[in-house]
Order: C-alpha cells, then structure tokens, then sequence
C-alpha cells in the first residue's frame, strides 16, 4: 500500500508562478494582481478577472507543471509524519523549558535589582547594605549571561545547554562573562550587559 505525497495547493501556485498573497494571489495567465481566490480547504483556485481560464485544483496544477503523483510506501510515509510530528513536539517542549528558565532567571534578577535599589537607600553606614551589594555584584552577572544565552542561541545550542549538568551549564556561563558576549553561528556576536 502506498499513500501519496504531494506539494499543497499553495506551493504549486507559487510554481506555477502565481505570487500568493494571504487567501488570494496574482494572476500568472492574465497577470492581473490579487485577482485569484484559493481556498485551502477545498484545494481550488479561481482567477476573477474576466475571461481568464486560471481556475482548477491541484491536479490541474499537477498537469501544468509536469508533476507526476510521488508515491511512497506506506511504512515510509508513516515514518516521515511520525518524524515531523516529533520535531513538532520536541520543539514545543524545548520552548516551554526555555520560558520556564527564563521566567525564573528574571524574577531572581528582579529580586536582585529591588535588594540593590534597598542597599543603596539605606547607605553606606548600614553594615547590612554591603554584604547585599556584594550578592548582586556576585549573582547578577550569572543570570544576565545565563539569559543572553537562552535568548540568543540556536535549537540545537539551547537543547545541548538545557541538558547538560550543572557543572556544563555553569562552564558556559563563566565563558560569556569572561569574553563579554556569546558567539552565535555564523560569526555574530551578542554582547552581554550589565
Ligand atoms: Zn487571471
């Protein structure tokens, strides 16, 4: 048993020169512009400017552009799906992790910046005020690279990041604030600020 595999509606228009635009596109035949209606759910398309015969569904498409049916077996196109639809899933599991870090990670620099902001108004004379400005001086530089490096890293770098030890995660870190910023491929550099 095989199970056909075939380019949606949308992208044969794009083949078929017709430049989408939403729910309509140009008209490649009369060249009439946002003149041809698809609807996706139907898998048709319709040109309105008069007289023009661009009108038909994805077989008509097929034809036009010399597209022969791509059959595969049927264990292979599951597979296929199953792939895709795992990718799906471990990219939505990999941004819930990251928002969850990240919520974490600012409300701590939140906590920091309201014990910084209590520090400073109660003056230097105030012995506790000191040992709080030496924690946000220690901690805010770590949450602040931790934070460039979930939002600017790749999928790949992030899902490495997020499972690696702590010992891994803390060696990244001290490499942002060493060199000031995050290399992102290819070649741009995120510059860390305080
Ligand atoms: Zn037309």
């Amino acid at each position: 048993m095989a199970t056909v595999v075939q380019p949606a509606l949308v992208e044969l228009l794009k083949m078929s020169g017709a430049r989408t635009r939403g729910r309509r596109a140009d008209c490649p035949d009369c060249g009439s512009k946002r003149t041809v209606s698809v609807d996706e759910s139907k898998d048709v398309f319709f040109c309105h400017h008069a007289g023009c015969g661009f009108h038909g569904g994805i077989a008509t498409l097929r034809r036009r552009l010399g597209i022969e049916r791509q059959w595969l077996p049927r264990g292979e196109y599951i597979r296929l799906q199953r792939g895709r639809e795992r990718a799906d899933r471990l990219a939505l599991d990999l941004y819930e992790r990251v928002k969850a870090r990240r919520f974490k990670l600012l409300d701590e620099l939140h906590s920091l910046n309201r014990l910084e902001l209590l520090a400073h108004d109660a003056g230097p004379n105030n012995p506790e005020s000191w040992g709080a400005l030496a924690r946000v001086y220690a901690e805010r530089p770590g949450l602040l690279a931790e934070l460039l490096i979930l939002e600017n890293s790749t999928a790949a770098a992030l899902i490495r990041f997020l499972s690696a030890d702590s010992e891994v995660r803390e060696r990244a870190i001290a490499g942002v604030i060493e060199s000031g910023g995050l290399w992102q491929c290819p070649g741009r550099f995120v510059e860390l600020a305080f």
